[in-house]
């Protein structure tokens, strides 16, 4: 068997420790190729002693020469590349087989385009990227013969679940949501709630970005918009269904009345095993099910009033591309205020629907337009949190 190589954007946070922790269960099929993180020298420095990849990407300069530094010292072959470009190089080597592309938010949409394009099999778990890109990203994928393959756990469960045609039968998909830590809350109670109680998220361990997206349901907004464009479907045909014990990722149902639906303990080594190993399984290290101890599956609506982010993705999505880009980028720039103390966890949804609103209607046709309309809408953003203070 000839061994894989691998490049993982973002090894340093949730999904990319996940990776490792796979990979080094495979040791004769996989091998790291590039490691890539913001600025967190310890955890790469560490990453690159146990893995020794080729390539160690900072995209921060001054922590790219701390951890130069504390490699040579420990006469590491590791070879330091600085800067965000570096990270379309690693993404698109020829010595790169397979991407998992797991940097959080729109940070990470030019390494994966990078690696669409040069037909690599991405793994993608930066949802941001394809909210932002949609069609421009699924071309990408087609015309440059690149795989992609779903990380994030409802649509890697889809995607087990969908027959090999990806359409035969299919009359919509289940998209199942835990609802977050506050989905018991009055409405009330919700605009006191603290960057520590939305991080806290009661099934499982991620990022802060998407504890807190989770907490508001935007990530499943975003991952509605996301199952479109994966899966080539409409949004009415994409349905959101509350399921607190995050035992069932997703379910597809067809025109005979079958519901298929996976199942798994949440641990995002299962779904990242499906996508190195596809169409083979691998082992992953996750625990089996024990459905005696699961007891029971229970389901509910989503409540988009209490909730409104999950709405405000959905009205994006029917507006076009530049709707969806400034929902993603307003979202992005509120996250950061509300877990900087700047603004309340209501404030979150107000912000996105204004400047969400603000856009134009249609579809940007290329990458600039794209890149335009993120930053018009960050300055936007930023200037409805400065109003707001003022006021
Ligand atoms: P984390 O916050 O844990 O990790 C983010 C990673 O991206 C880190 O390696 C970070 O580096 C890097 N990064 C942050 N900003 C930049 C930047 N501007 N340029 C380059 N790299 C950057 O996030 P998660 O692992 O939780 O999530 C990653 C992606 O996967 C997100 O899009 C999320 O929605 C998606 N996802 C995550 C799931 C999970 O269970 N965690 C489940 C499904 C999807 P540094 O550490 O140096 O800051
Ligand atoms: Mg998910």
């Amino acid at each position: 068997m000839v061994s894989k190589g691998i490049t993982i954007l973002g090894a340093s946070g949730s999904i990319g420790v996940s990776t490792l922790d796979v990979l080094a269960r495979h040791p004769e099929r996989f091998h790291v190729y590039a490691l890539t993180a913001h600025s967190n020298v310890e955890k790469l420095f560490e990453q690159c002693q146990q893995f020794q990849p080729r390539y160690a990407v900072m995209v921060d300069p001054v922590a790219a020469a701390v951890l130069e530094k504390r490699l040579q010292a420990a006469d590491s072959d590791v070879v330091v590349l600085a800067g965000a470009e570096a990270l379309d190089a690693v993404a698109s080597s020829p010595d790169t087989d397979y991407v998992m592309a797991a940097i959080v938010g729109a940070a990470g949409l030019l390494p994966a385009l990078a690696a669409a394009r040069a037909g690599k099999r991405v793994m993608l778990a930066n949802k941001e990227a394809l909210v932002m890109s949609g069609q421009l990203f699924i071309d990408a994928v087609r015309e440059h013969g690149a795989e992609l393959l779903p990380i994030d756990s409802e649509h890697n469960a889809v995607f087990q679940c969908l027959p090999s045609d990806g359409k035969n039968g299919v009359e919509k998909i289940l998209l199942t949501a835990s609802g977050g830590p506050f989905r018991t809350w009055a409405a009330s109670d919700l605009h006191d709630i603290t960057p520590e109680q939305a991080v806290a998220h009661p099934n499982w361990s991620m990022g802060q970005k998407i504890s807190v997206d989770s907490a508001t349901l935007m990530n499943k907004g975003l991952e509605v918009i996301e199952a479109c464009w994966l899966f080539n479907l409409p949004a009415e045909r994409v349905e959101v269904v509350v399921h607190p014990q995050s035992t069932i990722h997703s379910m597809v149902s067809y025109n005979d009345g079958s519901v298929l639906a996976q199942l798994g303990n949440p641990d995002m080594r299962t779904p990242i095993a499906y996508a190195l190993g596809w169409p083979e399984r691998l082992a992953s290290g996750v625990a089996p099910l024990d459905l005696f101890t699961t007891a029971r599956l229970d389901f509910e609506r989503p409540d988009m009033a209490r909730f409104p982010c999950l709405q405000l993705a959905y009205d994006a999505h029917t507006r076009g591309g530049y709707a969806t880009i400034a929902l993603n980028a307003a979202n992005e720039v509120a996250v950061k205020a509300f877990l900087g103390r700047e603004i309340g966890f209501t404030d979150i949804p107000l912000l996105v629907k204004d400047v969400m609103q603000q856009a134009s209607a249609g579809t940007p046709m290329n990458l600039d337009d794209i890149l335009i309309q993120d930053e018009e809408s960050r300055a936007r953003s930023v200037s409805w949190i400065k109003n707001k203070k003022i006021h």
